[in-house]
């Protein structure tokens, strides 16, 4: 290396890279993209309305504030206006939970395998990624993550339902491991798939953060409300740390564009649900299709399912993709799917059918 390269920080080589679901390759048969747990609907007409219109001033900075999104969200869940804070994604208002609470010297425990972006939003501010294992049945281990605590914890992502696996934590073993959890600790419960949990046993973590202080809720517009290319996430928090979170925001983050078109989404919820329960039935059919085919599947309550596939997950990505479509592979461990249209889900149906038989 030059001797007069810059100093970059130790903790980046550390950090692994995101990487992104595959779209359909433009010169094969890939047409539909079930690799990174989008939306497969198109924007509503009026939410789209609303983006022309927004986009008409984009020479001017958004609200720093997002303050008609925040007054919608405190309105639409019950939640005072200093319990919310917004951010780019989801995933940008989880960077700023961990930079908010955890730097060199303290750990971050997360269950593994779960979101990707954990460990590098961790390693990136410097703090220790502490990665419990899933059980046999791909589920979270509260005992062992709870177990896992030590005096340097600052944060636990809890992801409910857990992404790649679709597993839930249900309302006992939760409460019983946040009773466990000491107070200075705060619990993040990542609730990106939120919308999609049929299961009546799986808590509203923001029935659940009321009278905890140390318990904050993640939900994102990029799921149920399809709006994942705008980049709109929040968080439901006691106020200090809400307000830590509108310090690690970076400022102006969420554009006029995302602020508006998720008040238009909350405005059209009951269409938009009404399409999430159009994939729910979707991904029941895909459940059931593939356990009578013979697969083993997590019980899954989110948009996507899990297929253990471990050496052979290459394999059968490559397999989908020549079928025309595109799924998640995670090299040695497993493949996601995300439940999209229903001729993709057919032709993922017909893919797995053939590709069990060569196992
Ligand atoms: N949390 C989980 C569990 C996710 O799967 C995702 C998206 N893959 C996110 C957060 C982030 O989504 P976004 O930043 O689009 O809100």
């Amino acid at each position: 290396m030059s001797e007069t390269s810059p100093k970059l920080r130790a903790e980046l080589d550390g950090v692994p890279a995101y990487k992104p679901g595959r779209p359909p390759s433009a010169d094969g048969p890939a047409a539909y993209k079930l690799s990174s747990n989008e939306n497969p609907y198109p924007p509503l007409p009026g939410v789209m309305e609303t983006v022309c219109a927004a986009a008409k001033n984009v020479n001017r900075y958004p609200d720093l504030a997002c303050s008609g999104l925040m007054g919608e969200l405190s309105d639409r869940f019950g939640v005072p206006l200093d319990h919310l804070a917004t951010g780019t994604g989801s995933v940008g208002v989880a960077q700023q939970l961990v930079q908010a609470t955890a730097g060199p010297g303290d750990e971050v425990i997360y269950a593994w395998r779960s979101f990707e972006a954990y460990p590098i939003i961790t390693r990136i501010s410097g703090a220790t990624p502490v990665e419990v294992p899933l059980t046999a049945g791909e589920g979270h281990d509260l005992d062992a993550m709870a177990a896992a605590i030590t005096e340097r914890t600052r944060l636990i992502f809890v992801c409910n339902p857990n992404n790649p696996t679709g597993t839930v934590v249900r309302r006992a073993e939760l409460e019983r491991f946040l009773d466990r959890v000491p107070s200075e600790v705060l619990v993040v419960l990542d609730e990106a798939y939120r919308e999609f949990i049929r299961d009546p046993e799986v808590p509203d973590g923001i029935e659940l953060y009321r009278n905890r202080p140390n318990v904050a809720v993640l939900r994102t517009f990029s799921k149920a409300y399809g709006l994942a290319g705008l980049r709109v996430g929040f968080a439901v928090a006691h106020p200090r740390v809400a307000a830590a979170l509108r310090k690690t925001a970076v400022p102006f983050g969420v554009s006029q564009l995302a602020q508006d078109a998720a008040v238009a989404s909350l405005r059209a919820e009951d269409e938009l649900l009404g399409r999430v329960g159009s994939l729910v039935c979707e991904r029941t059919r895909v459940y059931e299709a593939l356990v009578r085919q013979g697969w083993t599947v997590p019980e899954t309550q989110a948009n996507f399912v899990w297929l253990r596939l471990g050496e052979r997950s290459a394999d059968f990505a490559a397999a989908c993709e020549a079928a025309g479509v595109t799924v998640r592979p995670f090299a040695g461990e497993g493949v996601r799917v995300t439940i999209g249209e229903a001729e993709a889900n057919d032709l993922l149906l017909h893919t797995a059918e053939a590709f069990l038989k060569t196992l």
